[in-house]
């Protein structure tokens, strides 16, 4: 298992969000791993060349991420622009980023549609989230990478430990 830890680059500063900000976390656990070197930063949408700021999307009908990977469910921009494949393009850029750099964790924001891992939104736009996870948070799970919401970032500590490389 890699000790690096893939993180969503909004979670570190970088304004890549839909609405073009960023959502920082501050933790002296996230400090430490920058110090050691074992932060893998990326944006996944970004990566698959979408723009920012960019309308925002969620998976359909109440669906999550292994919907979208399997082809049951598209993920849908809030004017009804299919974004299905760029989605799936983002969740292959990370998983590829994660087993390149060896990151055998992921801390990523939760409640996106591409990063969520707890919840994500419905699909309705309407400000109602469900359980369940994004495009690449679930492919990143399916190749046995273990994810952490913002939220669960102790919980990760606990396991990734603060002081070994
Ligand atoms: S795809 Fe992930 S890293 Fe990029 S803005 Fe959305 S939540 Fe942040």
């Amino acid at each position: 298992m890699g000790a690096k830890i893939l993180v969503s680059a909004c979670l570190m500063g970088h304004a890549v969000r839909y609405d073009g900000k960023a959502k920082p976390l501050v933790h002296p656990a996230l400090d430490r791993w920058r110090e050691q070197g074992r932060l893998v930063t990326i944006c996944p949408e970004m990566s698959a060349g979408m723009p920012v700021p960019r309308l925002p999307a969620e998976i359909e009908a109440a669906k999550t991420g292994a919907a979208v990977l399997s082809g049951a469910a598209r993920v849908l921009e809030s004017d009804g622009g299919d974004v299905t494949a760029q989605f799936r393009q983002a969740a292959d850029n990370a998983l590829a980023l994660a087993l390149e750099t060896g990151c055998g964790y992921a801390l990523l924001i939760d409640g996106s549609p591409s990063c969520g891992s707890t919840s994500i939104y419905d699909g309705s736009f309407s400000g109602r989230r469900h359980p369940g996870e994004g495009v690449t948070a679930a492919l990143l799970r399916a190749n046995g990478i273990k994810v952490f919401s913002h939220g669960e970032i102790d919980a990760l500590a606990a396991l990734a430990g603060f002081s070994e490389i």
